[in-house]
């Protein structure tokens, strides 16, 4: 179970409501129960339940089973599209190992507002499901050209286009050390978009396969990709 609170030894820990009708409502947890708990920062942590009401409940952490395991210094840098496929993405890009997700605005981007503490939840979720002990920030939506402007020229970017001819393969995914992933939207990059990110430094062109993706299928191939190479 997430809990956005400090985990330590003898730490004790308030359920919000929620929480509480997931656990005594849902799980059947009574006092005395174990739980395993988690906050993103402290490793997982096995606590007993010590108040189980309906609105809400306290738990004593006892000690901790698994210490925190950061994932590489990896970002995930896509732009929105529609609702449930941006969902999907976070959710994947969290199963996947992603430290950072980044929507980011393009030209040709067209999804409606984007609600990052939606999305924050969702990662949450994935990281719960997944039984990881961290949970990737998710950042406030940001333009490309901003992105780019600010651009650390030490993180490697893995810049996602079907429009490179065949030979852009997987060449240059080698060298270790920050990355991000880019992609694009459902009417992906620009022309200008692509002359820019052809002149970053920094940029890898990858292709990922003769066919065009979906955007969510591709954000799954680049970090299957990525953790194939470069990944532990
Ligand atoms: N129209 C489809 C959709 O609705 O999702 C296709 C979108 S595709 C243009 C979206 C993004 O996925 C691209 O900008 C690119 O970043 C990535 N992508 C899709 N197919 C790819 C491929 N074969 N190689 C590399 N990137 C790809």
């Amino acid at each position: 179970l997430y809990v956005d609170h400090p985990l330590g030894a003898g730490q004790t820990v308030p359920l919000e409501r929620a929480q509480a009708h997931y656990l005594f409502g849902v799980m059947r947890q009574t006092v005395g129960g174990q739980v395993a708990l988690f906050n993103g920062r402290d490793g997982e942590w096995l606590a007993e339940v010590t108040r189980a009401g309906k609105r809400d409940g306290e738990l004593s952490c006892l000690e901790q089973t698994r210490p925190l395991r950061m994932p590489p210094d990896l970002w995930l840098c896509f732009a929105p599209i529609k609702k449930a496929r941006t969902d999907f993405i976070v959710e994947k890009a969290t199963e996947m190992g992603a430290a950072r997700i980044v929507p980011v605005m393009t030209e040709f981007t067209n999804a409606g507002r984007v609600q990052t503490d939606r999305l924050q939840a969702h990662a949450v979720e994935a990281a719960e499901q997944c039984g990881g002990t961290y949970v990737p920030e998710v950042a406030e939506p940001v333009r490309l050209d901003r992105l780019l402007d600010g651009w650390d020229g030490a993180r490697h970017l893995m810049f996602c286009d079907e429009a490179l001819a065949a030979e852009g393969g997987g060449a240059g995914l080698e060298t270790r050390g920050p990355w991000a992933i880019l992609i694009g939207p459902e009417g992906g990059f620009s022309e200008k978009e692509r002359a820019r990110l052809g002149r970053l430094e920094a940029a890898v062109a990858v292709r990922l396969g003769p066919r065009i993706l979906r955007a969510d299928t591709a954000a799954v191939a680049a970090l299957t990709l990525w953790q194939l190479a470069l990944g532990d």
